[in-house]
């Protein structure tokens, strides 16, 4: 083993859901530079935080799942913040798991070091691709990166989806039409959309808004003539 100094933010020892046909644990990275104000996950951002979490640990625990689970998926925080991630993919391609793989897009040349040794890619879509818009929710000016990593992944020919949180609170049926549109220009085949579920400092926002956002018509009708893969998760 050779990443001591990857940190780990939190383990989830099985998953059905996180790589889309494959059971896989998730492995939740520590560090985020944004600041989504959906996210979930606002304990780990802080970027290499002591805890009690250690990669050996969940090594160990891998050792004692091989022909249980098919895979590992790396996530959030933000997995390309840190620059052992492809020490840590290896250590778990040893043992021979699939590499699942979240990120915002944050860091394209380090998304390109990892790719080759990466099976599956969901890539986050904040926002339209306007620098305000986005920044809007990410909190920094980062869309450039964020279009350098999608591009990325459509030259690389692996499997990958884009998705996005529908947040009422920042984004419209037309922003979400915007992202569909750009996505199926630029060559996107998998687009989905997730729907919200209120932080804990979210008082206003109801389920109606939230479900209002993924049951539109016009919206489904486009990604369903779209997409080959498209659905809502709730
Ligand atoms: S990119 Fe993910 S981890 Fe980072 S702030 Fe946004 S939702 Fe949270």
């Amino acid at each position: 083993m050779n990443n001591s100094k990857i940190v780990v933010g939190g383990v989830e020892k099985f998953s059905a859901v996180d790589f889309p046909g494959t059971l896989s644990a998730v492995v939740f990275m520590q560090g985020c530079p944004w600041k989504c104000p959906f996210c979930h996950n606002a304990s780990i951002r802080e970027i290499l935080k002591e805890n009690d979490f250690s990669w050996e640990k969940f090594v160990d625990f891998l050792r004692k799942r091989i022909g249980r689970l098919d895979a590992v998926t790396f996530s959030g925080g933000e997995p390309l913040v840190q620059d052992c991630l492809a020490d840590a993919i290896n250590d778990v391609k040893e043992l021979g798991f699939k590499i699942g793989l979240h990120t915002g897009g944050y860091r394209p040349e380090h998304l390109a070091r990892v790719l080759p040794l990466i099976d599956w890619v969901g890539l986050d879509i904040k926002a339209p691709f306007e620098v305000q818009k986005y920044q809007n929710i990410i909190g920094v000016n980062h869309l450039a990166q964020v279009e350098k990593s999608l591009d990325l992944l459509l030259k690389w020919g692996g499997d990958f989806e884009c998705r996005t949180t529908c947040d009422p609170r920042f984004l419209s049926v037309d922003d979400l039409l915007t992202i569909a549109q750009t996505l199926k220009n630029k060559g996107v085949k998998k687009y989905f959309l997730q729907k919200y579920r209120p932080v804990a400092n979210d008082k206003v926002t109801t389920d109606d808004a939230c479900e209002s956002l993924l049951s539109d018509e016009r919206l489904l009708q486009y990604l369903q003539q779209n997409f080959s893969g498209c659905e809502v998760r709730r």
